[in-house]
């Protein structure tokens, strides 16, 4: 019964909907045409997209930050970004469309600027929704009204978690948003539609008020916001906020849908069971077995003893030894970046890490005030050039690390090219999974010879996986 209920609502859109896009009688009463009166073509943002070549191998882009979505959300986001300095991509599944090509006729507006074709019906047909799927999103095709969030939905996300919405922060993020848009009551002109709802609303009784529309003050009453705007004057994500990303730098692409999100860099969920994990370790099994550069017994403890007793012409290790070897080799000792890896042409990016302070998170008011008050002492650069002097270890302040005291000196300015050669390590629980993960596999491969690289990995991942699981 459910079923047929849904269907029969299901049908009653379609049907309403269909209506409204063909039934010339209601065109003819609402004074809707298809072409706006007057029109004539104008150029917009020339936006540049990245093209990918055809091809089997998956396609590597390198940026900071991806935003799924170019509508007013995602185009203020790659803004800002952009303009803080990040390298930032934007994709979104649907195209460009220059304002040129605006407004589209209904039914083509339809497959070419919504999403679903415009009607997006939930599963039991009570609810329809339309929802911009085209360069600028929904800001391309709304209706350009522009009110403010009112009070008490910004008290229910406040109250959900969200308190910049409830601070006066989010009133000036607001402004710089409507400043943006040109959001303003100047100029409005109310076209044959809004002038018969207007009569209606005056013959009910209702109060009726003037809405600011994002146009700059321009009059503009087409009536045809929701097909594209052929005059460019809407000033919506594809002529405010994308052209201002482009020139802080953003990147592109169109027709890019999104399917699939890997957290692979958010430093929680191991990535451990991949290709290059397969050639990292099967690079150290060759050393071992293939290549004899190290002898079948090697361990740690072995392998620094046979580097500090000059049986070993190098080692890979972490600047807690410097010291250690710098004592026992003296001027024979000297400190480099790994070389570059011959399959990607790219240095090696490992992680880096530091000594860290830990403050409770209900730490709070004055106590906070000295903690945070005591790490910046200690942490400012004359007394990391101290910490330099005292225990010959990298500084974390970047003017310290620019100090002679580490540039001078051979052993630290080599471990200091390395260091900003490599990638900061996530400061969270979920590393010691990893490292314990990786710590069983090298000794089955290094160890026990197990030249099974795929299997390894896939014992890795699961391994880090049921770790993660557990914390
Ligand atoms: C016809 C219409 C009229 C409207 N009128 C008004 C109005 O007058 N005033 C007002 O304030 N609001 C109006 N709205 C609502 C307003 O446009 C939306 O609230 C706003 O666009 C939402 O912005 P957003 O960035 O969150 O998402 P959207 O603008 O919906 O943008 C999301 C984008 O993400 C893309 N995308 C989604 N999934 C994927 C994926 N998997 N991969 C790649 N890309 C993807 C979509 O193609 C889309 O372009 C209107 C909306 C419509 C449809």
């Amino acid at each position: 019964m459910r079923g047929m209920r849904a269907l029969s609502k299901t049908l009653a859109t379609l049907v309403a909907r269909a209506n409204a896009v063909h039934n010339g009688l209601l065109h003819q009463l609402s004074g809707y045409t298809n072409v706006p009166k007057d029109w004539r073509p104008v150029k917009g943002h020339e936006f540049i997209f990245t093209q990918v070549a055809a091809g089997s191998e998956p396609h590597v882009i390198e940026t900071d930050v991806v935003i799924v979505g170019s509508g007013p959300g995602g185009g203020l986001t790659a803004k800002n970004l952009a303009e803080a300095g990040h390298k930032v991509l934007v994709v979104d599944k649907g195209y460009w469309y220059p304002p040129s090509h605006l407004p589209m006729t209904q039914a083509a507006g339809c497959q070419l600027l919504f999403a679903v074709g415009g009607t997006q019906i939930s599963e039991d047909g009570g609810v329809v929704t339309l929802s911009g799927s085209t360069w600028g999103g929904g800001g391309t095709v709304n209706w350009s009204v522009c009110l403010d969030p009112p009070d008490f939905v910004r008290t229910e996300w406040a109250d959900a978690g969200l308190p910049l919405f409830r601070n006066s922060d989010f009133d000036e993020c607001l402004a710089r948003v409507k400043k943006l848009v040109g959001a303003s009551t100047k100029g409005l002109t109310h076209n044959h539609q809004n002038q018969v709802l207007l009569k209606g609303c005056e013959k009910l009784g209702w109060k009726v008020g003037e809405a600011p529309q994002n146009t700059a003050g321009k009059t503009h009453a087409c009536g045809q916001c929701h097909l594209g705007c052929g005059s460019a004057e809407k000033m919506g994500p594809a002529i405010t906020s994308l052209p201002a990303a482009a020139k802080a730098g953003a990147q592109f692409m169109e027709g890019f849908n999104v399917k699939k999100v890997v957290f692979a860099e958010d430093g929680v969920t191991p990535t451990l069971d991949t290709p290059e994990m397969q050639s990292a370790l099967e690079f150290l099994y060759n050393l071992k077995y293939t290549e004899q550069v190290m002898p079948a017994e090697a361990d740690y403890t072995i392998a620094s003893d046979l580097f500090t007793t000059g049986s070993a012409a190098m080692i890979v290790n972490g600047d807690w030894e410097l010291g250690n070897y710098a004592d026992q080799l003296g001027d024979d000792l000297g400190v480099g970046p790994l070389p570059t890896v011959a399959e990607t042409g790219e240095d090696p990016a490992p992680y880096t890490a530091g000594a860290f302070y830990m403050v409770p998170a209900a730490t709070e008011g004055d106590a906070l005030t000295v903690v945070l008050d005591f790490m910046a002492w200690s942490t400012n650069t004359e007394n990391q050039i101290q910490m330099v002097e005292e225990l010959r270890r990298l500084p974390a302040n970047a003017e310290a690390l620019a100090d002679p005291i580490v540039t001078d000196d051979p052993l630290l300015a080599g471990a200091a090219e390395a260091v900003l050669k490599g990638t900061p390590q996530p400061t969270n629980v979920e590393m010691r999974c990893v490292f314990d993960a990786m710590n069983t596999a090298v000794r089955d491969v290094l160890g026990a010879g197990n030249d099974d690289f795929a299997a390894v990995t896939a014992a890795m991942q699961e391994a880090a996986d049921n770790c993660v699981a557990t914390l």
